[in-house]
């Protein structure tokens, strides 16, 4: 039986807090077994293509991702669960691009983000894999990863005035992001 977890918004300590390793130990635990389960399903049920322990107030370095194969934003990413992830910058280019958050509810922004970045974490099995991602995965990923280090895409930020209520932005800006993270 897994929960449908309590998301937590901006002004709550957890989401400001810079979330620690997952004990190499720990990864084959019913307990960390079921948080996994659990993320993924609170994924679901908010729509995100991405969730970060820290947002279900679990200060572990641990999210999950997945873009659905309807996203015209690039192809579907399967789910992936990445456990004491590393991201690394492929090149310099940057590309401006809507994120919104499940921490910010009804709210979106333009965001620029390494185009591609190179991954490196373990799998829900304490398996070490590595991927080269570019586009709206790439984007995902760091913002996931920004959610470990106790940052929000409001903080990368580069023109506040693109901030701007989802409502408002199908209204006015109809290529704009719908899903959140
Ligand atoms: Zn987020």
């Amino acid at each position: 039986m897994n929960a449908i977890l309590k998301v937590a918004r901006i002004g709550h300590p957890v989401v400001r807090t810079a979330a620690g390793p997952v004990p190499e130990g720990d990864v084959a635990s019913a307990d960390f077994q079921r948080l996994v389960d659990e993320m993924i399903v609170t994924m679901h049920e908010y729509e995100g293509v991405g969730l970060a322990a820290p947002q279900v107030h679990v200060p572990l370095r641990v999210a999950v991702i997945e873009v659905p194969a309807s996203d015209e934003r690039g192809p579907a990413v399967p789910l992936t669960v990445l456990v004491n992830p590393v991201v690394t910058p492929r090149g310099d280019e940057r590309r401006p691009g809507w994120e919104g958050c499940l921490s910010i509810p009804g709210l979106r922004g333009v965001v620029p983000r390494f185009d591609r970045v190179r991954l490196e974490a373990l799998d829900r099995h304490g398996r070490p894999y590595a991927a080269e991602a570019a586009g709206f995965f790439a984007r995902v990923i760091q913002h996931e990863c920004d959610h470990l280090d106790g940052k929000v895409y409001l903080d990368r930020m580069e023109d506040l005035r693109t901030l701007s209520f989802l409502r408002e932005l199908h209204r006015h800006v109809p290529d704009a992001e719908r899903e959140d993270h």
